[in-house]
């Protein structure tokens, strides 16, 4: 097969997208024109981008390409509405994305890798390893499929959630951002965009001075060193301690608050001492704390210390909130979306990735 050497334009930011432009000898202004095309009407075809010329339509044919997912199937929850998305890049490998309708809002939860390489315990994408990193037009791609099924405004919000750790794929999660976020891009602002981290410190400390101004969330789910290195390996290389001071930053320099995402863990992170380190660190700084009941993993067939995970029970984990909002922190728990169609919190790929 003709190995492709198209030069992708989804992905690209406008500056980037005028830079190509000039290259092929046409007005930078071009650029601006195309990323209306790709962002807003949601073309990905050059055919369909009216106010170009055909000849340069052609030229932008033969150049370049829109193509980057095929998307080979939409699950829809049976109990909610969440809907997971099941999409194949042209090098063959399969990732995956959710919408999360909530009220108002439909939220996406996108990709940043295929699999994943922190192994995290209570993870479905992290029992799968790591293949590579998402490009920046599979990054945007997932956003764009999910628009052409729900229309553009109905998707508002966009979490780094997915499968990978985002900040190990730094260059295009930010380059993605700044197209989620560029003025051009309708619909979307930085204040409905999140980017949850395992804790990669140096990149938190350099996103905080990108001037990109997003949401930061942390999956925290212990806040014992010990017990974070058992369940999050990563935490090793970057104890806790050290990220805490870098989303202190990151809260300060871009005046937002820090979500911490906590997944309950019978026996390891339920338990009263648990409660009492979490005051003392969501008092620390401007913060909320998500409690997410754990999702079932045995159909991964884990070994180890993930085998023996368990989910707290319901009553107690309402009691362990509860404790907490005593103390005046903000608490939310959140419901197990998709948890039937494995499009729930770390359950992401089970069965499909290769
Ligand atoms: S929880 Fe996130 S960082 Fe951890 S293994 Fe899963 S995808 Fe990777």
């Amino acid at each position: 097969m003709e190995k492709e050497t198209k030069i992708q334009l989804k992905g690209m930011p406008v500056g980037e997208l005028e830079q190509f432009c000039i290259s092929i000898g046409e007005p930078k202004y071009r650029g601006a024109q195309i990323f209306n095309w790709i962002y807003n009407h949601l073309a990905d075809d050059f055919g369909e981008m009216q106010n170009l010329s055909k000849q340069l339509r052609e030229k932008l044919s033969s150049s370049a390409s829109l193509s980057v997912f095929n998307l080979k199937e939409v699950q829809q929850s049976h109990n909610t509405s969440t809907k997971k998305f099941l999409l194949s890049t042209n090098d063959n490998r399969n990732i995956e994305s959710v919408v999360i309708p909530d009220k108002e809002r439909n939220t996406l939860c996108i990709s940043t890798q295929v699999g994943c390489p922190l192994d995290c315990k209570f993870c479905a994408t992290g029992l799968l390893g790591y293949k590579r990193n998402l490009t920046s037009a599979e990054i945007v791609d997932q956003y764009l499929q999910a628009a052409k099924i729900y229309g553009k405004p109905a998707i508002t919000n966009i979490v780094f959630m997915g499968m990978g750790e985002p900040l190990l794929n730094y260059e295009n999660t930010l380059k993605s951002i700044s197209i989620f976020t560029d003025e051009m891009n309708k619909g979307l602002s930085r204040t409905r965009i999140t980017v949850s981290t395992a804790g990669i410190t140096h990149r938190i400390n350099e996103l905080a001075d990108s001037g990109l101004r997003v949401k930061m969330a942390l999956s925290l789910h212990s806040c014992f060193e010990e017990v974070r290195s058992t369940i999050m390996p990563i935490n090793v290389k970057y104890p806790l301690k050290g990220t805490i001071e870098a989303l202190k930053y990151y809260a300060k320099a871009t005046k937002t608050r820090i979500t911490f995402e906590y997944t309950m863990l019978k026996g390891i992170n339920d338990r009263p001492e648990d409660v009492k380190a979490l005051i003392r660190l969501c008092s620390s700084l401007p913060s909320k704390l998500n409690i997410i009941p754990f999702n079932s993993i045995k159909h991964m067939s884990p070994g180890g210390i993930s085998s023996q995970l368990e989910p707290t029970p319901k009553d107690k984990i309402e009691a362990f909130a509860q404790k907490l909002r005593e103390s005046n922190i903000t608490v939310m728990i959140r419901d197990t979306q998709g948890d039937d169609i494995a499009a729930a919190c770390g359950q992401l790929a089970g069965k499909h990735v290769n």
